[in-house]
C-alpha cells in the first residue's frame, strides 16, 4: 500500500484535526503518501485533493473545526454522485480512504465500499455521541465542557434574579448532550426526545423546589425534543413567574478540543491507518471501555445507539 486519503464530512466536531494529524503522521511514518480530500464528499466528487506532508499538520491538534473543511453533499446521496466520487478516487490511485464524520458520513463510506469496493475505514466524530458500538465519538467531550460552562454561568444569574432559565442545546435525534449536561450541572429538568415530557408535573416540581428554598432553576432541553420557546410557553403560566431562554447554538461545535477528545482522535487516527494496512476495511474504529476495536460499518449503521435512561433517573434524583 502506497497512498491513502482522508476526509472529514458532515457536522464538524472538535478533535477532527487531531484525527487528521494522526492519520497523516502515522501514515507517513509507515511509508504511506497521505492525500487530504477537501470539503468531504463534495471534494471527493470534484477531485479536490491536497497532498499532506508531515509538517502540514503541525500545531493543528489544538484547533477546533477541520483544516480539510467539511460539507453536506446531497449529490453523494445518489448512486450517480457516489459513482463520480469513486471514479475520482480511483484516478487518484489511493488504496484506502479514512472517513471522519457522523452517522451520515459513515453511511456514505459504507456505500462506497459496497458499490465500488473502495477500502474505507470510519472514525466516529459527532458531538451528539449518537454512533453505536463506540462509547464516545470525537467532539462530544469538548461540546459538553462548553455546554456545562455556559450553564454554570447562567446559574449565577438564575440564582441572583431567582429566575428559571431554559437552555436549548444541540441534539437532533439524541438527548445525550442535554442529559449529560443536566446531570452534571444539577439542572431541575432535562427534556429529551427519548422521554415524553409532562409539563404539569414539571411545573409542580419547580414550584415545590422553590417552596423548599431553591432559588435557581435550570431546564435543559435538547433541540430535537422541543424548542426552548415551546417549553417556556408551556411552563410560564403554570409556574407563574418569568423564564429566560438561552439557545446555545453553534458555540457548542467549536473550541479547543479537550484532553479526552485529543487522545480519542489521535488514537483512532492511528488505528484507522493500522486497519487499512491490515486490509480490514468497511469497518469503524470504536472505543469500548479502554480498548480501541474495529466494528463492521454494517453493524454500526444497523443499530441505533440507545441512551442509558438510568442516567435520566439519576439526573432527577440528584437535581
Ligand atoms: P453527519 O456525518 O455529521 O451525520 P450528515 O448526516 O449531514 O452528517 O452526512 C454528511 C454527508 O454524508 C451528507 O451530506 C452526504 O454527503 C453523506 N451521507 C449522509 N447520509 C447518506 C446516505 N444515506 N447515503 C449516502 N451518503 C450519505
Amino acid at each position: 500500500m502506497k497512498r491513502v486519503a482522508v476526509l472529514t464530512s458532515g457536522g464538524d466536531a472538535p478533535g477532527m484535526n487531531a484525527a487528521i494529524r494522526a492519520v497523516v503522521r502515522y501514515g507517513v511514518k509507515k511509508g504511506l503518501e497521505v492525500i487530504g480530500v477537501r470539503r468531504g464528499y463534495a471534494g471527493l466528487i470534484d477531485g479536490d485533493f491536497v497532498k499532506l506532508e508531515y509538517k502540514d499538520v503541525s500545531g493543528i491538534t489544538e484547533k477546533g473545526g477541520t483544516i480539510l473543511r467539511t460539507s453536506r453533499c446531497e449529490e453523494f446521496k445518489t448512486e450517480a454522485g457516489r459513482a463520480r466520487a469513486a471514479k475520482k478516487f480511483k484516478e487518484l490511485g489511493a488504496e484506502g480512504l479514512v472517513v471522519i464524520g457522523g452517522e451520515g458520513s459513515l453511511t456514505g463510506a459504507h456505500l462506497l465500499y459496497e458499490e465500488h469496493k473502495i477500502p474505507v475505514v470510519g472514525i466516529p466524530a459527532s458531538i451528539d455521541n449518537d454512533i453505536s458500538y463506540t462509547d464516545k465519538s470525537i467532539g462530544v467531550d469538548t461540546c459538553l465542557n462548553t455546554v456545562i460552562d455556559a450553564i454554570q454561568k447562567l446559574k449565577d444569574t438564575a440564582s441572583s434574579h431567582e429566575r428559571a432559565f431554559i437552555v436549548e442545546v444541540m441534539g437532533r435525534n439524541s438527548g445525550y448532550i442535554a442529559l449529560m449536561a443536566g446531570l452534571t450541572t444539577g439542572a431541575e429538568a432535562v427534556i429529551i426526545p427519548e422521554v415524553p415530557v409532562d409539563y404539569s408535573q414539571l411545573a409542580e416540581r419547580i414550584l415545590e423546589e422553590r417552596k423548599r428554598g431553591k432559588i435557581n432553576c435550570i431546564i435543559v432541553v435538547a433541540e430535537g425534543s422541543a424548542s426552548a420557546y415551546t417549553v417556556a410557553r408551556h411552563l410560564e403560566y403554570k409556574i407563574g413567574y418569568e423564564t429566560r431562554i438561552t439557545i446555545l447554538g453553534h458555540i457548542q461545535r467549536g473550541g479547543v478540543p479537550t484532553f479526552f477528545d485529543r487522545e480519542l482522535a489521535l488514537r483512532m487516527g492511528v488505528e484507522a491507518v493500522n486497519a487499512l494496512l491490515e486490509g480490514e476495511v468497511d469497518t469503524m474504529i470504536a472505543l469500548q471501555g479502554t480498548e480501541y476495536v474495529r466494528v463492521p460499518l454494517a453493524n454500526v449503521l444497523s443499530t441505533k445507539k440507545k441512551l442509558d435512561l438510568r442516567l435520566y433517573e439519576l439526573a432527577y434524583l440528584l437535581s
